[in-house]
């Protein structure tokens, strides 16, 4: 005879039993371990969907709406297997008996129809079709590929009570009837109907859904089973549900704690109570595929082993209520708390979370939000009095939530495990309504907005598994000179990026002031140029925004590589919707004061990052410099600076026969100028990127207050078109001439230099000595000079190239990667 504590119970859940080809994995898995003669208890759940359709066509049926058609299907769905997989003489037994029990069902179905009643208890005898009909279809199949089968119907063995559609089960009953019939069929291989089970007077009661893994449990447990496996469709426990988390990997191991902290908040791939009776024996339970058998999947047992990061997994669930009650009579009332428990648990109602203040004003409860209105209803019947003299507020409701949980019970070890699950969601803009943390330590519970759920489960996923790679979303706008090329580095760098940096950026939106382009998996990188073309959807910053919003994504940064005074318009609303903005337009930092302060205030308050590096000295890190400068304390005395590669060009090469008509035109030639070369020799943009430095540097300035000595005759100004320009800066060439000649024969260079000190911004053309730090600069190199307490006999210098495509470019990315969520 079978030694009982060599047994191992194998639970095929409703995907492994749903279709030809899964049945066939199974009944692999099964020979493989008759092959190795182990002794195996199947429990099989109903096929996928069928506990849904039936609980469907129950309510239906009581509404007096029965669909035929879905009688047909569930019918159907059976037939088919019968047909693909047994042989065809022998099919007609297997049919009849599946007929029969149809039957039943649609007798059932239209007594409940005719009466317009569906008791719980009735509902339970309806939903067991599902079990029973694939436990018969198993065992026929096992029958005739592996070898002697039993169906065994669970209700005959696992005794409950009448709590109909989650019934309570009376172990020590159930463990005895269990082990007789073990004891009776020894040499037969048992299929067992999960989720079933009867009440002391025989009727059908069910465990609740999910409940079959309970019914491996309770075999498991009677016949002290040697390990316990749960074969569904994932790889294992996994960090989070993959449905919402792309990256979730798959768990070597968890502790019976935390597989049931993960369950308990949805992670269904394992129902709750099922952990119970196998915790008590430590029997092991393991997670396996049954699409992939070869894969170790997730051992649960005692002990955990350890692991790297500070939590297991993540889980969440929907259609959460928050029930909130207030008010003075709660204070210091001995057993409130124990009434409205009580009285919520007398009832059945299930309370998922519990959070009090400590000023013991409020408690709230989350429940299920199909119980939510019951549950107001009992507390404010129960409450009357209270509520009637003003001690309780009216108890208010808030819907459409969801509980994301962090588990894992390295987290009491570790220090700063609710920081980094708060900042994340904070980071996101992902408003958290309650709080909850087990005094074990072993749980940290929030509850969210149901639509926030999938971008906090992904954004909180991406900041406690640090090994993966962080995905970035970046929304462009600008395909201009500077935004191809940020598109093409973007590209090139993909790779080094994901390699060494652990960032994969994610181009999700797409626009030039033509086309807009989305798509959540990421534009391709080689083609967003054609995609864009193709694209149906005109461009129209108003929709960009609301689908950016719409997407709702974790870790998202918005690119505006445009010169556009539009753009910058958005700015305060994408911060208020907690995205990051990295921008090479000046627009922004340099119109009004106001409007700059404000932007900064809006980052600041939602905690993201502006980062605009680009605005002054295009790729050179001179805000950065900045900033760090004045973060370590040190005080900023004065900034020269030469901020226009285009003058710098230009007095870089007004040198002998050459006249400063010529050097311009020469500089346009080269792309150095802007179309008309007048906005860059009227020193507007080296105004503007004074502005903002001094701005930057904590002074309150405007256009206006920045004295700024013309490079160019008023004449040259006035001139109607970029020829007649030409034409007076020749006839203007001997004012140029007299300044070339003073410069040469004191043997000092032009240069077009911007000075801040104490506030003040001038902007003026000087003669400088070759001493000056700014007397040796090559063509259209940028510099920008520091003196400041630390810097003062020798000021702190940068300098480069400051103006092109690349290096502006190179600047935008720069930013991007130095997002702070990234982190
Ligand atoms: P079965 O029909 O086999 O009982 P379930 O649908 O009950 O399967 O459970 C498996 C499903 O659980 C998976 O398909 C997956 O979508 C979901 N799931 C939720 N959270 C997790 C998680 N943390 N790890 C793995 N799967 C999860
Ligand atoms: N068939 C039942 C359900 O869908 C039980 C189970 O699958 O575990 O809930
Ligand atoms: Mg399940």
């Amino acid at each position: 005879m079978v030694k009982i504590q060599d047994m191992k119970i194998l639970k095929f859940g409703g995907t492994s039993v749903g279709s030809v080809e899964s049945i066939r994995s199974v009944v692999e898995i099964v020979k493989q371990e008759k092959q190795q003669n182990n002794s195996i208890i199947l429990v099989v759940s109903a096929m996928s969907g069928m506990t849904n359709l039936l609980t469907k066509m129950s309510e239906e049926a009581s509404w007096g709406n029965l669909d035929e058609n879905d009688l047909k299907f569930f019918q159907e769905k059976h037939f088919e297997i019968v047909k693909a997989l047994i042989n065809i003489s022998d099919q007609n037994p297997i049919l009849t008996k599946l007929k029969l029990l149809m039957n039943e069902l649609e007798d059932l179905l239209q007594g409940v129809e005719t009466l317009k009643e569906l008791s719980p208890q009735t509902k339970d005898l309806i939903l067991s079709f599902g079990e029973r009909c694939s436990a018969l279809l198993l065992t026929e199949i096992i029958q005739q590929n592996v070898g002697e089968a039993k169906a065994v119907d669970a209700s005959d063995y696992i005794v409950t009570d009448s709590n109909f559609g989650q019934a309570n089960v009376m172990e020590e009953m159930t463990y005895q009837n269990i082990q007789l019939l073990a004891k009776k069929y020894s040499d037969k291989l048992f299929v067992v109907t999960g989720f079933i089970a009867a009440n002391e007077e025989n009727r059908i009661t069910t465990l609740g859904r999910g409940g079959s893994d309970y019914t491996a449990a309770l075999f498991g447990a009677a016949l002290h089973a040697e390990k316990i496996e749960i074969w569904t469709d994932v790889n294992g426990m996994m960090t989070a549900d993959p449905r919402f988390v792309a990256k979730a990997f798959s768990l070597k191991s968890l502790s019976y704690t935390e597989a049931m902290e993960l369950s308990y908040f949805g992670a269904k791939v394992i129902y709750p109570p099922t952990m119970a009776p196998a915790f008590k024996l430590r029997i092991p339970i393991v997670i396996k595929n049954t699409f992939q058998p070869e894969f170790e999947g997730t051992k649960i047992q005692f002990n955990t082993e350890p692991t790297i990061f500070p939590i297991k997994g993540i889980s969440s669930v929907k259609n959460v209520a928050l029930i909130n009650i207030k008010g003075s009579g709660l204070v210091g009332k001995l057993g409130f708390s124990g009434r409205l428990f009580s009285l919520l648990a007398r009832h059945h109602i299930n309370i998922v979370l519990i959070t009090q203040s400590s000023s013991e004003h409020s408690i709230t409860l989350a429940i299920h939000h199909d119980e939510v209105e019951k549950a107001k209803q009992l507390i404010e019947d129960e409450f009357y009095l209270e509520i009637d003299a003003k001690w309780l507020e009216p108890i208010e409701i808030e819907e459409k939530l969801g509980i994301m949980a962090i588990v894992g019970e390295n987290m009491k070890k570790t220090v700063g495990v609710s920081g980094k699950l708060f900042y994340a969601l904070g980071r996101n803009g992902i408003n958290v309504r309650a709080i909850a943390q087990g005094s074990s330590e072993y749980n940290i519970s929030v509850v969210l907005n149901e639509n926030d759920l999938s971008k906090a489960l992904n954004a909180v996923h991406d900041a406690f598994f640090y090994h993966l790679k962080k995905t970035i979303h970046v929304f462009n706008v600008g395909i201009g000179n500077i935004g191809a090329t940020f598109l093409k580095q973007l590209e090139k760098q993909k790779d080094f990026l994901a390699e060494n940096n652990d960032i994969e950026i994610k181009l999700v939106g797409l626009s030039d002031s033509k086309k807009m382009i989305f798509d959540e998996k990421g534009i391709q990188l080689t083609a967003w140029r054609n995609a864009l073309n193709h694209s149906s959807l005109e461009a129209n910053l108003d929709e960009f925004m609301q689908e950016m919003k719409r997407l709702n994504l974790p870790n998202c940064v918005f690119v505006d590589n445009t010169a556009s005074s539009v753009v910058p318009k958005y700015y305060k609303q994408i911060f208020e919707h907690n995205i990051s903005v990295v921008t090479c337009n000046k627009i922004a930092n340099s119109s009004s004061y106001r409007e700059y302060y404000e932007l900064k205030q809006t980052a600041r308050k939602y905690g993201i990052d502006f980062l605009y590096e680009t605005n002054v000295g295009a790729g050179l890190p001179i805000i950065s410099v900045l900033k760090d400068l004045r973060m370590s304390g040190d005080q900023i005395l004065k900034i020269e600076a030469i901020l226009s590669g285009t003058i710098s060009y230009i007095f870089n090469h007004f040198k002998g026969e050459n006249t400063f008509a010529e050097v311009v035109k020469k500089a346009q030639e080269l792309g150095y100028t802007e179309p008309d070369p007048r906005d860059d020799l009227s020193g507007i943009d080296f105004m503007r990127k004074m502005l903002i430095l001094a701005r930057d540097n904590g002074y309150q300035v405007e256009a206006e207050d920045v004295k700024i000595d013309a490079i160019l005759p008023e004449s040259c100004l006035t001139a109607e078109t970029v020829t007649a320009f030409y034409q007076i800066l020749e006839n203007e060439n001997d004012y140029f001439e007299q300044i070339k000649k003073r410069a040469e024969s004191e043997q000092k260079a032009i240069r077009y230099i911007g000075v801040l000190e104490n506030g003040r911004i001038s902007i003026s053309l000087e003669l400088v000595d070759h001493q000056h730090p700014f007397y040796a600069l090559s063509g259209s190199d940028n510099v920008i000079s520091f003196t400041t307490e630390r810097y003062k006999e020798r000021p702190l210098v940068v300098k480069g190239p400051g103006a092109g495509a690349e290096v502006t470019a190179a600047g935008v990315f720069a930013d991007l990667v130095n997002i702070s969520s990234i982190k």
